[in-house]
């Protein structure tokens, strides 16, 4: 029999539509009373939080990560269920820092649990299906949602209310769920973790746009932030004041870390004029690689909490 721990933090899965309509959480969380017919399994459930995932925060990730340290001496996998609208960011956060061997698996839901095609309690005994099976081992965090598999390196949230809103633009499923199988379709490349003690740092993450100037660039050199994340244009380019502004934050020793605004692809070092990912790098920005800005931001929070150099932060960035 394989024990698996339930770890509910909120999020519309836990929620209900009231008579007006309005969705919200109530005193219990109705995947407290799911049940499900599967005689493998020895479920351990705790209710960690239940909040919309729009109230987490680091600190609550933290909190999953120090319950979840050393979870594979006592459990043979793990199923989070959580709000979607950050859910991306809990799953990269655990990923990038736990490197736990057993199945870790995240899902949630887009209706809530009395609405008219609620689709929690499917994924939900989903993602128990996943984390039960001996191919999720090893693979890192995984997100599960409308019987697809996602690694939380590539996830994203790509719509605000479909329930197919889970995608991996760049590369796709890792697997797929039918009726009777679980099938993964490729491997992930290894990565490296790191442990984290403290998640105190202040990175905001900035998006570019055409027009935009060097100003609140400039101003936020001058607050103390401990980094900066810019979603950049294209490949990772900005205007020649927002440019100018980038110059700022780096003569002020805050790490500037570029990625793209785009949905898919990568940002990297093209164009060689003021304001072009050539001319940005030269001056010390640090080009992440795969993920989106908020992924890229608890990218560099851990990297700050590792106290990394330059050159490790760079390479962190760049890996993927
Ligand atoms: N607002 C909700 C949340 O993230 C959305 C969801 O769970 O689907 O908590």
């Amino acid at each position: 029999m394989k024990k698996i721990l339930i770890l509910h933090t909120g999020g519309t899965i836990a929620m209900a539509e009231a008579a007006d309509g309005g969705v919200l959480p109530g005193e219990q969380n109705p995947l407290n009373a799911a049940h499900f017919d599967l005689a493998e399994a020895d479920l351990t459930v705790e209710n960690i939080f239940n909040i919309p995932s729009e109230h987490i925060t680091p600190s609550h990730m933290l909190r999953l990560h120090d319950r979840l340290v050393g979870a594979d001496q006592e459990f043979d996998g793990v199923v989070i269920t959580h709000g979607t609208d950050t859910l991306e960011e809990t799953s990269f956060f655990l990923d990038a820092t736990l490197g736990l061997t057993i199945p870790v698996v995240m899902t949630g839901a887009m209706r809530s649990s009395n609405e008219l095609g609620a689709d929690g309690l499917y994924n939900f005994q989903t993602a128990l299906r996943v984390a039960l099976d001996e191919q999720s081992r090893q693979r890192g965090v995984l997100v599960v949602m409308n019987d697809e598999i996602h690694a939380a390196r590539f996830v994203t949230k790509t719509h605000t209310t479909n329930v197919a809103t889970f995608a991996s633009p760049i590369a796709g499923p890792v697997g797929i769920v039918t009726k009777k199988k679980i099938l993964y379709l490729y491997d992930l490349p290894a990565e490296k973790t790191y442990p984290v003690q403290s998640v105190a740092y202040n990175i905001p993450v900035i998006k570019a746009y055409a027009g935009m100037d060097g100003r609140l660039l400039k101003l936020l050199a001058e607050t103390g932030i401990n980094g900066i994340v810019i979603e950049a244009l294209g490949a990772g380019n900005l205007g020649e004041d927002a440019a100018r502004g980038v110059q700022a934050l780096l003569a002020a020793a805050i790490p500037v870390v570029i990625v793209s605004r785009s949905l898919n692809g990568i940002a990297e070092p093209v164009y060689d004029y003021l304001g072009g990912g050539v001319q940005l790098e030269k001056d010390g920005a640090i080009f992440a690689t795969v993920v989106n800005g908020q992924k890229a931001r608890l990218k560099l929070l851990i990297g700050l909490d590792n106290q990394l150099s330059q050159a490790a932060l760079t390479n962190f960035l760049h890996e993927f």
